[in-house]
């Protein structure tokens, strides 16, 4: 039986994840500091440890069972050896959330303190365990901001990283990280897969609290939006994204990492850019209901906020072409499609309150 380990199993990904490795008929440990919120885990064992701490990444990531096994792991893979080390790990786990969180400077350190090092402890530890490979999820957001000026022509090649100039701390963090577990496999032959996630969205995501990315945003305020109403949109609307569903998400994960010749990084997302404004036109959409945009900005922000609007780089998107030529045709589920499942899952919760 194959084994994997989720490192982040309690997150949006992380727990999709879990789901399609077990359908796969994978053993799958997941580990995170709290259970994913909205449905029970998948995983054949679910340790809550945090993963700063060297200790519990040591012993997580060994596949020993109870016996002698520091934490109290309650299920064995079966059939079960001393000798086994992990197939797959999937290092997900990040301290990280939407433009309200990672743009406002206010968890600037945390995020680069607490990503930086769960990964420093997840790439040492892989080592000294033998695991047979390793997946890195880092992020659009470390690509230079001086080319993504322009909303309709962002460039988002993997090539152009450098000169690196991310436009926020989570994407240096990211980019410092990106280049730790390259290093592992040239000086310690560590086998490893970075992909750069574009804004991956879908049901069971975080939807309020501050930390939900723009499509879970929009697809709440239009759920909450009475018909007639009006939602509000940060910045002026016109900067551009793209949006991948998490199924293809997850699709596209498991294909890089299981093809044998290339490490990374590549880029995982859609190459349907869209405005934001666009977008809150699609969850309007599927809200079926009449509801205007109302952009806001600059000062009125500012003071009806108490912070800038966080509005990110001008424009970004993904670009496949790597992809395609390494690991063959990308993934594509279309953007309008993605957000009607996305919005019919946030109206009950909405519902549920
Ligand atoms: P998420 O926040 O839902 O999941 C991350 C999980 O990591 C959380 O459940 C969190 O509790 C866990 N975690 C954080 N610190 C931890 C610690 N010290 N010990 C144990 N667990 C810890 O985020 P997600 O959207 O599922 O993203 C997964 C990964 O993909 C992250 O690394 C993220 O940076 C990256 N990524 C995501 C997107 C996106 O659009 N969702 C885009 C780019 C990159």
């Amino acid at each position: 039986m194959k084994t994997a380990l989720v490192l982040g199993a309690g997150g949006f990904i992380g727990s999709h994840l879990v789901r399609k490795l077990k359908e796969e008929g994978f053993w799958v440990r997941g580990v995170d500091l709290k259970r994913p919120e909205f449905d029970p885990t998948h995983a054949d064992d679910f340790l809550l440890y945090d993963l700063r701490d060297p200790k519990n990444v040591e012993a997580v990531m060994r596949l020993e069972g109870y016996k002698g096994h520091p934490l109290p792991c309650k299920y064995l893979p079966y059939p079960f050896s001393e000798e086994l080390q992990f197939d797959e790990v999937y290092q997900l786990a990040a301290d990280m959330g939407g433009a309200g969180y990672i743009f406002t400077g206010d968890n600037d350190a945390n995020v680069m303190h607490n990503s930086a090092l769960v990964n420093l402890n997840v790439a040492h530890e892989a080592v000294k365990q033998k695991v047979k490979r390793v997946f890195y999820s880092s992020s659009a957001c470390m690509y230079p901001e001086h080319n993504q000026l322009d909303p309709n022509n962002p460039n988002c090649e993997e090539s152009s990283a450098y000169p690196a100039n991310p436009d926020s701390e989570y994407g240096w963090e990211k980019l410092f990280s990106e280049r730790l577990f390259l290093a592992f496999n040239r000086n310690y032959k560590l086998d490893v897969r970075v992909a750069r996630f574009h804004n991956i969205f879908g049901p069971q995501g975080t939807w309020k609290g501050g930390k939900e990315k723009a499509p879970a945003a929009m697809c709440r305020k239009a759920a909450e939006t009475p018909d007639g109403g009006e939602i509000e949109v940060w910045g002026d609307g016109q900067q551009t994204r793209s949006f991948l569903f998490i199924d293809e998400c997850v699709e596209a994960v498991l294909r890089f990492m299981r093809q044998e010749k290339f490490l990374g990084p590549v880029n995982i997302g859609s190459e349907e850019m869209v405005t934001i404004n666009k977008l809150a036109e699609l969850a309007i959409a599927a809200s079926g209901k009449n509801i205007t945009i109302k952009n806001i900005g600059g000062e009125e922000f500012e003071t009806k906020y108490g912070f800038k609007c966080p509005v990110g780089v001008r424009g970004r998107n993904s670009d496949n072409k790597l992809y395609k030529e390494k690991i063959g045709s990308d993934v594509y589920y279309p953007l309008d499609k993605g957000i009607q499942q996305t919005f019919d899952w946030i109206n009950k919760q909405v519902n549920k309150l």
